[in-house]
């Protein structure tokens, strides 16, 4: 089923495109007119804003937040060998990343109350081979970076934080992915900052990781057909970067929005035996997602919710320690039991800006006549 078959969507791009059409229209024509279509000055101003919202000294884009990820990692020199710890719980981009590194993934139970890798599970996976730690913001939480950050000057370590579905979160008053070493972005349509197509970007206060990214982005060298080293083909086109720029604006406001939506989900379903997302006083949650856990029966609720024409979304299924791709990592369940729970009960509610309160109501409603 298409998203337009449903009558409440997990999420309805259409309706904010709606409210920003005049501007995105002019944004296309003046990127048309300048014939600058890949890097070029729409990047380059794209890149000073988003910099600057994350609070970061540079902002890189790249052709999206896969290549983010990979850059990221090359840039602070993760190598074969290498062992970076991350969580079983996220979307596979970020542990492929670490395969096309050449590095190996090492899991890390998740905390059930966060769905973020638990900080306090990190050090006895820690060997002479780890380098870095890659926690993921998963739903738009925070995950534990003060504890995160800590370990990482302990064992001179590397952190990248996959904030792909987290811009416009903070922790400890900071912007999510400005905290360790560099931060990734993916501008995926349904992120909270979606572009109309791919894109990404690595945000850094590290001149050296940014200047890295950059010559990797393009070719492996800055000078035209000079190659400093074997590069990729990454770069945020010039489309994106001014869609992007127009929608930057509205982020704080589509962010508060969420929140508002997720508050009200919250008071409506806190009765019930559902386990809610949490807040935290040290967090600002930007809720890319409404994810709950349910007490049984979750698949049996989803077609249920889809027979009312609501669509949700299990994210995630797996998790990664028991994907196909990874067996080579010769993981089993026993010991990720906190992922493999969250894993059966998750279950992602419609949640977006120009959500209703009616429809919240209808999905709260609907959820509550199915366990009664
Ligand atoms: C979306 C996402 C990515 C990858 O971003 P793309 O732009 O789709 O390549 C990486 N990590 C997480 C956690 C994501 O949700």
């Amino acid at each position: 089923m298409s998203q337009t078959e449903f009558k409440i969507p997990i999420i309805d791009l259409t309706r904010q495109y709606k409210s920003i059409r005049v501007m995105i229209r002019e944004a296309i024509d003046n990127v048309f007119d300048s014939a600058d279509f890949i890097l070029g000055p729409a990047v380059e101003s794209f890149e000073k804003e988003i910099g600057a919202y994350c609070e970061c000294n540079y902002a890189v884009g790249v052709a999206s937040g896969t290549d983010a990820l990979l850059l990221a990692l090359l840039s602070l020199g993760i190598e074969p060998g290498d062992e970076v710890i991350t969580t079983p719980f996220t979307f596979i981009a970020t542990a492929s990343a670490i395969c096309h590194a050449g590095a190996r993934p090492v899991f890390v139970d998740i905390d059930p109350n966060t769905f973020n890798i638990d900080a306090d599970a990190i050090e006895s996976s820690l060997n002479s081979k780890t380098k870095a730690i890659l926690p993921v913001h998963l739903f738009g939480q925070p995950a534990e970076m003060q504890k995160i950050i800590l370990l990482a000057q302990m064992y001179d370590l590397v952190v990248i934080e996959d904030a792909a579905q987290s811009l416009g979160a903070r922790f400890n008053g900071k912007p999510v992915g400005s905290l360790g070493d560099a931060g990734i972005l993916s501008f995926f349509p349904s992120k909270t900052l979606g572009g109309y197509g791919d894109g990404g970007a690595i945000i850094t206060n590290r001149h050296d990781v940014a200047e890295t990214v950059d010559i990797l982005r393009r070719q492996g060298g800055r000078v035209k057909y000079i190659h400093d080293r074997v590069g990729y083909n990454s770069r945020l086109d010039s489309l994106q970067a001014a869609m992007l720029q127009v929608k930057l604006r509205y982020l704080d406001h589509w962010v508060d929005s969420r929140r508002i939506v997720a508050r009200k989900y919250t008071e409506l379903l806190r009765d019930f035996d559902f386990i809610l997302p949490v807040e935290q006083s040290s967090k600002r949650h930007a809720y890319n997602q409404y994810s709950i856990l349910v007490p049984e029966r979750r698949d049996e609720l989803q077609q249920y919710l889809r027979k009312c024409g609501i669509q949700t979304m299990i994210y995630y299924p797996k998790g990664l320690h028991a994907q196909p791709a990874f067996s080579h990592l010769g993981y089993s369940p026993e010991h990720f039991p906190n992922t493999e729970t969250v894993c059966n009960r998750i279950i992602s509610l419609p949640c977006f800006p120009e959500m209703e309160i009616e429809e919240i109501e209808t999905v709260a409603q609907a959820l509550k006549s199915f366990y009664r």
